[in-house]
């Protein structure tokens, strides 16, 4: 369906839990988050309904979120449920990687075609301190766990932060040449915590290696390879280079919030509604979607959420 901006909406970032198994220090406050009555969450026959009223206003590409999707009970229902879904063509999986050894076959087995998993630091001891609780190990072994149960086209998302990472961008590419995954470089959003770590410009990664040659892009992603590399590097660019022209997705909370854009308050609740009031629910919230966010101007994003929350 196209909004108001005529830009065609076909995918549909749909959050789990707000939950996680990490705290990175970008996202998450130190102690985690107030636990939610399970009642306050849509349960997993919700989310389906919700994932196949969207694919009634046009929606083709479904990514279950976070929190954490990976912490959801359930979690392989819900994958089932949607990936049944007539006119899903690609059900995607964001994840930490942490519980992705154990999950990622069957993950594979229940309809997931693709993941992308976060890794902002090739060091184990800057990972445990970025993430508070996590472990670098865990995330290899689920990649390579990915990879034996015969998921490509991986992405791993690498947040930009000054001071923190930004020495380790030619191991990151070398890493995209011995692998065969996208490394997305991703720009810091002044989001919740996000405001107390340091932004650093995408375009620190073409100053730190010259040599990348320009790939056709793919949508909100500029993208290279590293000469004779068997990936690709891509650079996520909301904050210099804003993508809102192409913007085709919107976002539903797990407490069943449809925000039309990921830097606006505006929430159109779905929660209680089924059938033709679903549909007319996302159409409204299709159509509401502002032209573009101003967070290059005023530095901040009116998200009035968390990015845990919201599930990027
Ligand atoms: N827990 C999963 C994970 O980390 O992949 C999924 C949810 S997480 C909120 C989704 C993505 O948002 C991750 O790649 C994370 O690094 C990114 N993210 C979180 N806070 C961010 C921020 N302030 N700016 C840019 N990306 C952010
Ligand atoms: Fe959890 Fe993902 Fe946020 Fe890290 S970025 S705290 S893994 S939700």
């Amino acid at each position: 369906m196209l909004d108001r901006h005529n830009r065609n909406i076909t995918y549909l970032r749909l959050s789990v839990t707000d939950r996680c198994s990490l705290r990175c220090r970008y996202c998450m406050p130190a102690d985690g988050i107030p636990k939610r009555d399970h009642r306050d969450v849509c349960s997993a026959e919700e989310l389906v309904e919700i994932a196949r009223a969207a694919v009634d206003c046009g929606v083709r590409k479904v990514r279950l979120t976070g929190g954490e999707p990976l912490v959801r009970r359930g979690i392989l229902e819900i994958c089932r449920g949607i990936a049944a879904i007539p006119g899903v063509e690609e059900l995607c999986l964001t994840t930490n990687g942490a519980a992705l050894a154990r999950l990622a076959k069957p993950l594979r087995e229940a309809g997931v075609s693709r993941l992308n998993i976060s890794l902002d630091t090739l060091r184990p001891e800057r990972y445990a301190y970025m993430t508070r609780v996590g472990r670098l190990e865990d995330v290899f072994r689920g990649l390579e766990a990915a990879e034996e149960a015969g998921f490509t086209g991986t992405k791993l998302n690498v947040v930009l932060m000054k001071g923190f990472n930004d020495d380790e961008i030619p191991d990151f590419l070398d890493l995209s040449c011995r692998y065969s995954v996208e490394v997305r470089f991703i720009e810091l959003m002044p989001i919740g915590e996000g405001r107390n770590a340091q932004f650093l410009p995408a375009e620190a990664v073409l100053d730190a290696c010259p040599c990348l040659q320009p790939l056709e892009g793919s949508g909100v992603a500029r993208r290279y390879r590293s000469p004779g590399g068997r990936g690709t590097v891509g650079l996520i660019e909301p904050m210099s280079h804003r993508f809102c022209a192409s913007c085709d997705r919107i976002r539903v909370t797990a407490d069943g919030k449809l925000k039309p854009c990921l830097h606006s308050r505006q929430e159109i609740s779905l929660r209680g509604l089924s059938g033709e009031a679903l549909r007319l629910a996302i159409e409204a919230g299709i159509a509401a979607k502002p032209e573009r966010h101003y967070m290059n101007e005023t530095g901040r994003s009116e998200a009035g959420r968390r990015m845990n929350q919201i599930g990027g």
